[in-house]
């Protein structure tokens, strides 16, 4: 009954899918991510991420290991009940049991719409210290996988783990013989996040020229940020001809994290001239999604995180704050509405010029007499914080609370006593 697509009509449409000038993303912040120590998602947290992903144009969602955890196969059945739009993926080791549970907790989603994605450890590390396998052991051990595989699915992921450590020659055969077995999809892996953007370009270069039936399957990336060069590395990739890039929302994941997705999304989004490809996702939707995933992981990103941090849309600084109210591109990479975020924030502190506290005193209805700016930039800039020490402009420091970037300005106000000295 799982032929009602044979080989020949997938082959045909994968490979006009390929042509198109689409990355397609695939998430995993429901499970890579989920692994980050402290992360806990109950099934209900992981369906209303999935989606929010969904609706935001997500191509795939990687839904759960099923062989981990009883909570995982119950976020699997949960989203698999109630989440249209994406491919549906479980992650399965190349090992019957595992393959079975997956197919079973997909097993309400159409044919066309669930997917596995198959891995186990290729490098010298993982075959001779994880699997006590030989290299012709491994490769039987997931054509077999593969074989199983088929009898329940239509789009089979094969995802060499720790890749970027394998010998080249030994990935190329497995990536052939994976793709020869049914494979349709195959993912290159920098498992511990060592690569730079060059040395993966360079793999990806040579795994097209070498596979010889690449043609017939997608190719994928899965990059860690142990040095922070996942989205370069990623981007990289793209410029080389991948197809599918996997990543997680705020960049969750084991150790340094995934890759971010926003920031793929975002730089191919501005950068279209250079990569000449988009993506499904709404760039609009990246902010709420952010917020979201932060909320019910309990992982807030970093205030200065690249795309979603809270101060992309905030300064203190008195040159920026004069160059965006005269003309907000000034000193911002793309406004917030590009990514559904805002509005702009000019906060008020000891590098804030006339201008800002100009505009804040004029939005708030307050006098903007040349005294009344001086005297709010010299409680700013001076050292007491004391709104007692300022008895003539006090209620005006009271209201101009929200905008105080210094939580020493604030303390000063809310308490009363002086902090000189501090
Ligand atoms: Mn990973």
């Amino acid at each position: 009954m799982f032929s009602a697509i044979n080989r020949k009509v997938k082959r045909f449409v994968l490979r006009q899918h390929k042509k198109k000038p689409v990355v397609w993303i695939s998430d995993t912040t429901l499970r890579d991510g989920a692994q980050m120590p402290g992360i806990r998602l109950s099934p209900e947290q992981k369906l209303a991420i999935a989606k929010a992903l969904a609706a935001a144009g997500v191509h795939s969602i990687d839904c759960g290991f099923p062989a981990a955890s009883p909570n995982d196969v119950e976020g699997i059945r949960l989203i698999a009940k109630n989440v249209k739009g994406s491919v549906l993926s479980a992650l399965s080791r190349t090992v019957k049991s595992d393959i079975d549970l997956s197919a079973d907790a997909l097993s309400s989603v159409s044919p066309l719409k669930r997917a596995i994605t198959l891995f186990i450890g290729t490098s010298p590390l993982h075959r001779e210290h994880k699997h006590h396998m030989t290299k012709s052991q491994i490769i039987d051990t997931a054509v077999e996988a593969i074989d199983h595989a088929q009898k329940f699915f239509e789009i089979i992921s094969f995802g060499p783990e720790d890749a970027s450590r394998t010998e080249p020659e030994f990935l190329h055969k497995i990536y052939e013989e994976a793709i020869g077995a049914g494979a349709m999809s195959i993912g290159f892996t920098d498992t511990v996040g060592i690569l730079t953007p060059d040395k993966c370009a360079a793999t990806v270069r040579r795994i097209q020229d070498n596979v010889k039936n690449m043609d017939d399957a997608m190719m994928a990336v899965h990059f860690h940020n142990d040095l922070g060069l996942a989205t370069a590395n990623s981007l990289a990739c793209i410029k080389e001809g991948v197809n599918v890039v996997q990543g997680t929302i705020n960049g969750v994941g084991e150790r340094a994290g995934n890759v971010a997705l926003e920031e793929v999304v975002m730089a191919l989004h501005l950068h279209h001239d250079e990569f000449k490809k988009s993506t499904t996702v709404d760039p609009k939707a990246l902010s709420e999604l952010s917020k979201l995933v932060a909320r019910l992981t309990g992982f807030e990103p970093a205030s200065n995180k690249a795309v979603i941090g809270t101060n992309i849309f905030r300064t203190e600084a008195g040159i920026h704050q004069d160059g965006i109210l005269q003309n907000p591109d000034t000193y911002l990479p793309f406004p917030p509405e590009a990514i559904g975020a805002g509005p702009v924030e000019l906060v008020l502190g000891q590098q804030s010029g006339s201008n800002a506290v100009r505009h804040h005193l004029e939005t708030n209805g307050m006098s903007t007499s040349e005294e009344h700016v001086k005297l709010v930039l010299d409680y700013l800039k001076g050292n007491k914080h004391d709104a007692g020490d300022y008895p003539e402009i006090n209620s005006f420091l009271e209201r101009l609370r929200p905008f105080l970037a210094d939580e020493r300005l604030q303390t000063g106000l809310a308490s009363g006593n002086p902090t000189d000295g501090e």
